[in-house]
This record gives structure tokens, sequence and C-alpha cells, in this order.
């Protein structure tokens, strides 16, 4: 039922309107050739109420106004719904329909708004809305406008027949991910065959087939694994029923679009062989990058949890309209909320804050997602979900773009060599240079030239520009890889000596990008920055409530206390060189050495050391353990240095002090930024204490000092620091410093 102003409502007519705006075209940087098609949006289309209060006294008999009065009621305070505040202000002024702008890319769709506009142009958002079809309903006309309902269960045939039909489209249609990435490469090293009723084991033999690749949470939960003792049982084929669910789920996917094999670690690397499990973890890029698709179980927690999920029914209520395309009978169509199918939970689910399955998503060509709500095909083009609405991920490093970015910017020794000299000269990669082009750099190569250009360097007031050849989007891989290093930190590992082999498959493309040597999750060219880091300590809450102050300590060798893999806790984070413009590196690498545990030069390490020519001061113990008012020689870094000392917690010097008589303690400079336009201006350093029994040192903390700009508003705290730096200005020394 339609109230006397909503039955005059064109619903159709307004999504054509929206499609016939002329595009604002843009450059995707990311694809040069392609124009991104950005509709801008029809705001004022439809005369809806004069009012609010004239809305909601039509939502007794009217299924649109119900729908706009419920999303609005829905989101706002019960206070602001009163009578009188519904005849105050915005809420008296005449009501629109209309479309937001959209992408009109990929298989973007418009969406409609309904909104309100008060004094001096401010607007405010009742409702947004999807337009629906029908599924197997839809109208003959212009249905690419509309979105589409859910299946009712994700392991539905329809279901099951759209994810087949959504990964034939990206093999079939989409020519730049059919020609990077075909369907068919070379078979693992055990695959499970899936035709018949008795899925098997099978050698991959060195065979090019089509196989698909299974990622979901697995904390070895099952017992339904491939171990020396059940291989054989393995290899005759097994009963389907037999299989946990998660998998048995997987296994019909996979047969869905016609697919033979999947590759499922527990099934496809022999758990009780360490041999096995180190060769097959290093060849982990390969199976995710071969496979023609990743099924990802987003919201499975267990093995046995299985990935097919009955749908939530909407408890909005159901607005039909009819698709006036000049039919007698025209074809109906709904509406639906815009977020109510918003599966957050499968960026947000369970599946990823599993540390393995990062890598598992960026090496991956295409990921079909089964959350709980959508299923969503991810491909480098982008996302399509189940209604066939484009979803993109706003963090570019994250998604299946960025990584064939990667893949395609394979560089050349001469641009390799430009980047160094870049980096030698402290010249962010991110740096955009006026009036230099990268033909003038390359002949010009007089680091003198290069030099004062950049000195006479303005921000915002380009003219042409030189961006590096390893940058996209103006970043280096290096600052991508620190990105992808902070959400990884972020995640959680079963095993916490799994913290590098987890990235290798990462750090291995990475590696075929830049020809850069991998140190313990940091790249020997950018590794001062690299040193910035500091991580969260994870702290347990105790059953009474209060937090356990005592360190959680790994009782294994994870890394080199320089890197940030060498200790347990939560998001690392690193001082982003791109916000300044000015870098000067205090600390010069003399050596660097690495031992790696197994014989994937990206895996586990057992060992490794740094060596830095820095300025650099010692502080013996007549320095430390004593009041400040005492006879330290440098009183305030002292104080500062005994409180992170005091703090312990699962900090990273609790996590790793090893304390002897007559230890020694010691301050490095690493690197110094600034930026000119807020004149911030910070400084990296390290704590370090000595090793028993040797020249060495220890990474115990990392001392970040910054200037100017934050002294307004955190002045006592920043202020210290800077003491901190005025004390010690005269009493760095350059030295040679051994970091393991
Ligand atoms: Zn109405
Ligand atoms: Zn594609």
């Amino acid at each position: 039922m339609l109230c006397a102003i909503c039955v005059n409502f064109d619903v159709r007519k307004l999504l054509l309107t929206a499609a016939a705006q002329p595009p604002k075209g843009f450059n995707d940087p990311t694809a040069p050739d392609t124009l991104e098609c950005l509709r801008p949006a029809v705001p004022r289309f439809f005369e809806h109420h004069p009012n609010l209060l004239s809305l909601r006294s039509a939502a007794d008999k009217c299924d649109l106004c119900a729908s706009i009065w419920q999303a609005y009621a829905s989101n706002t305070h019960p206070w602001e719904l009163v009578q009188e505040e519904l005849l105050k202000g915005i809420s008296t002024k005449q009501i629109f329909v209309g479309t937001t702008a959209w992408d009109a890319t990929l298989s973007g769709m418009p969406h409609i708004s309904v909104i309100q506009e008060g004094e001096k142009g401010a607007i405010r958002t009742l409702a947004l809305f999807e337009v629906c079809a029908q599924r197997c309903h839809e109208p003959a006309d212009n249905s690419d406008l509309l979105a589409r309902s859910i299946y009712s269960n994700s392991g539905s045939k329809g279901c099951l027949q759209l994810a087949a039909e959504l990964l034939g489209n990206c093999i079939n249609k989409h020519k730049s991910c059919s020609r990077q990435y075909p369907a068919s490469s070379k078979l693992p090293t055990r695959i499970i065959d899936v035709e018949g009723t008795n899925p098997k084991l099978v050698d991959g033999g060195g065979k090019h087939e089509t196989f698909a690749a299974l990622s979901y949470c697995w904390g070895g939960d099952s017992e339904f694994i491939l171990t020396g003792a059940s291989e054989q049982l393995f290899r005759q084929g097994r009963p389907l029923s037999n299989f946990p669910a998660t998998i048995r789920d997987a296994i019909s996917i996979t047969k869905a679009p016609g697919i033979r094999y999947i590759w499922i670690d527990a099934l496809c690397i022999i758990q009780d062989s360490r041999e096995d499990w180190a060769q097959e973890a290093s060849r982990m890029r390969d199976v995710y990058r071969g496979a023609v698709v990743t099924i990802a179980a987003a919201c499975a927690a267990k093995t046995t949890e299985g990935i097919f999920r009955e749908r939530a029914v909407s408890t909005h209520p159901e607005c039909w309209l009819n698709w006036k395309n000049g039919d007698s009978n025209p074809p109906k169509v709904f509406l639906r909320l815009g977020s109510e199918l918003w599966d957050e939970r499968m960026h947000q689910s369970v599946l990823n804050t599993r540390g393995w399955v990062l890598q598992e998503t960026l090496l991956a060509p295409r990921t079909l997602w089964f959350g709980q709500q959508q299923i969503c095909l991810e491909c480098p083009k982008g996302s399509v979900d189940e209604t066939g609405r484009t979803i993109r991920i706003v963090e570019i490093y994250r998604s299946k773009e960025f990584i064939q970015l990667v893949r395609r910017e394979i560089i050349p020794g001469w641009r390799r060599q430009l980047i160094d000299l870049l980096r030698e000269m402290h010249i962010p990669l991110a740096m955009k240079i006026p009036s230099l082009s990268l033909p003038t750099i390359i002949h010009a190569r007089d680091l003198e030239t290069i030099r004062h250009r950049a000195i006479s360097w303005k921000p915002f007031t380009l003219q042409g520009y030189f961006k590096p050849p390893a940058n996209i989007f103006g970043f280096s891989h290096f600052d991508f890889w620190l990105k992808i290093i902070e959400n990884y930190s972020s995640r959680q590992l079963s095993q916490a000596t799994d913290v590098l082999t987890a990235l290798s498959g990462l750090a291995r493309e990475f590696h075929q990008a830049t020809g850069d040597m991998y140190v313990a999750g940091l790249w020997k060219r950018d590794i001062i920055q690299g040193l910035t880091w500091s991580r969260f300590p994870v702290r347990k809450k105790l059953p009474d409530g209060r937090v356990d102050n005592e360190p959680t300590l790994s009782n294994q060798y994870l890394a080199p206390s320089w890197s940030w893999a060498s200790i347990l806790g939560k998001k690392v984070l690193f001082m982003a060189e791109t916000q300044f413009d000015h870098v000067k590196q205090f600390a010069e690498v003399l050596d660097i050495d690495i031992q790696t545990a197994t014989h994937d030069p990206f895996g586990a390490v057992k060992g490794g050391s740094l060596t830095l020519r820095a300025p650099f001061l010692e502080l013996d113990s007549k320095d430390l353990f004593i009041p400040p008012d005492s006879s330290s020689r440098y009183p305030k870094l002292s104080q500062f240095i005994f409180d992170v000392l005091k703090s312990g917690g699962g900090s990273e010097y609790g996590q790793k002090h090893r304390g002897y008589a007559e230890q020694k303690f010691a301050i490095l400079k690493l690197v110094y930024w600034r930026r000119t336009l807020s004149s911030t201006e910070r400084a990296c350093f390290l704590i370090l204490e000595s090793v028993q029994d040797s020249n060495d040192w220890r990474r115990i903390e990392s001392l970040n000092l910054t200037s100017k700009e934050t002294v307004l508003w955190d002045s006592k705290e920043v202020l210290e620091k800077l003491a901190i730096l005025d004390e010690i200005k005269h009493a760095l020394k350059r030295h040679v410093v051994r970091i393991i």
C-alpha cells in the first residue's frame, strides 16, 4: 500500500535518470587505460512529504513512508522523535527522494537516498536504500541497475551456481585477470581429487590442472589430518560424510564450477613431518597464486562448523514498488536498507583474525568469501557480492589489485640503482620532485643536480613530477610492506614460532619485485626505517579482572632483537617516512647477517646480527638505577630509561631483558625527520643493553622523540623528551655496534 504522494514515485525513472548523468571520469592509477566512471548524485528527483511529521502520519498506511520512517527512527535518539522536536528545525523541511553519487565502473548501482535540507545547505539523510529484484523475477528492461535478493542458505544450489557464475565471469570476461592468472597451473605436491563420492589424496606430479585452495580456521581442532600413518587411507579415498563440515562444504563449492582438485593444508601436508611441513610452507606462495580460486570460510571458527549459513530474515518492513516500464502488469521491485547486508563480518570475520590468512588472501588471484549474509568474489578488478554490488577495499594494500601491481612492477637493474641513489640521499621514494622527469634523472646521474632540485622541492606546487618506478600511488614497496606488517601483527598465530613462516609467501613475492634482501621480517635496503618499530604488549586478563603485569614470553627464539618479529605482542607500528619531507639517516649499515632455520630464505630464522655505525651513548651503572637527583651524567635520559625498565608487563623490555652484574645500557640514534609544512620534527633512537660475555648488544626498546607541533597539546611529556634530546646532544659519538 502506498500513500497519495508515494504512489506517484517512479523508481525506474529515478534509476534511469541517475544512469543518464554524464560521468565524471578519472584515471585509476592502477589501470591507466581504464576510465573510472563516477556518476553524480540526483538528490532532489522526487518531492516527497513536506516534513517529518507528515511522513510519520503517512507511515501507518504506506509501505514506502513506513520504510523511510523506520530507517530514520532506528538511527535516531528517541528524544528527537517526540512531537515537539518534529516541529523544529530541519525536521520541518521538505523531504526529497533521489540518488547518491555512484561508481558505475564494475557493477555499481545507484543507491536511493531520502534527504532533508536544512539551513545553509545542511543535508540530513533519513534513509539509504538499494533497489532489488527478486531472483528469477527480474524486469526484462534495465535490470543491471537493480540489486538481487540473497539466497536463504549459502549452501543452496542457486547460491553455489551463482558462485560458479561469478568465478566464470572473472575467468572469461576480465581480460586482465585471465591474462595474468590462467585457469590452470602446476598442481601442488599433493592435492585432493574430489571426483566421485570418495575424495582422495593424489600426487600433483607436475601436471597443469585447474585447482582450488581453502583458507579456513584450523587451530588443530580436527583429528582428520594427513599423517604418515593415515596417508594410505587418504590415498584410497574416504567417504565425503567422514570429512569435517568445513572441508565437506569446501568440496561442494569446488565441485559447483566443475573444478576437480582442491588444496587443503591439513590434508595435503604431512602434519607429523617437520621436513614436509617446512618444505610445503615454503611453496605456499605458488599454491595460493596457482589456485584458480581460494575458498574463504569466513565465519567458521572451527573445522567442524561448516561454511554454509542460513540467512537472517530482514527485520525491516518490506516495500514493493512497481517498475513502471509501460506493461499493463508491471514487474515488482523492492527496497532494502543500504546497510542491511553489508557483511562487515567478511573482513572482520573470525577468519581474518588469523595470521596465515593475510598471505592466503593477498597471494590468491581470486577469493570466494563465504560470509554470514553474503558470498562475494574478490579478484584484482574488485569484489562483487551476492546481490551484484561492487565492493571496494578502502585500504589498497589489502586488495588483490595491489599485489598484482607488486607483481607487475618487477624493477629492472637500472631502476633499482636509481632507487638506491635516492635512498642514499635520504629522499623518500614517496616524494614528488617537481621539474625533474625520469629521463633527466637517469641521464644526469648527477647527485648534485638531483640534490639541488630536491632541496628546492615544494609540496603541492607540482609542475611535472617524478614518480620513482617502485611507487604505487606514490608509495614505495617498502611503505606497503610496513602496512602489511602492521595488519599482520594484529592477527593471531596459534604457534608463535610461525611468525615469519606465515608471511614467507608475501616476502617471496616482494623479493621478486624488488630484488632486495629479506632480513627477518624487514628489508635490507630500508632497514633503518624498519628498525623504528614499536609494539603494544599483550596483557592477559586475570580471573579477578586485574591485568596481568607479568610479561608474556615466548619460550622459543623468534628473531633477532632488532626485528619486530622478536617479541610477542599486538600491532606493530613504524614511523611513517612518507609524512616527512626531510630525512636524515644517522645510522649506517655495515653488515647484516641472518641464519635461517630451514632452507627457505623467507621462513623462520635461528639467529642474526646487524652491525651499524651510528651516534651512540653508553650509560654505565653509575648513570642508572640511581635517583635522578644523583650524580648521573644524564639524569633526564637515565630517568626515562629507568621508567622504561620499571614498566615491564609484556613490553619489549619485559620480554627481552637478560640482566647480569655490570650490565650496560646505551642509546643509538637512528634517524631524524622533519615536515616543513607543520614544522614537526621527529627523532628515533634505540635503547640497547649489553649481552653477557660478548661485545654484542640487544635492542630492548625504541625511543621516539617528537617535537614542535605536538608540544602545543601534549606538552609535559614532549617537553621532557625534548629535554632529553638537549641533554645528550653533544654526548653522542659515532661508534660501531653489533646488535643481535
Ligand atoms: Zn508514502
Ligand atoms: Zn577478475
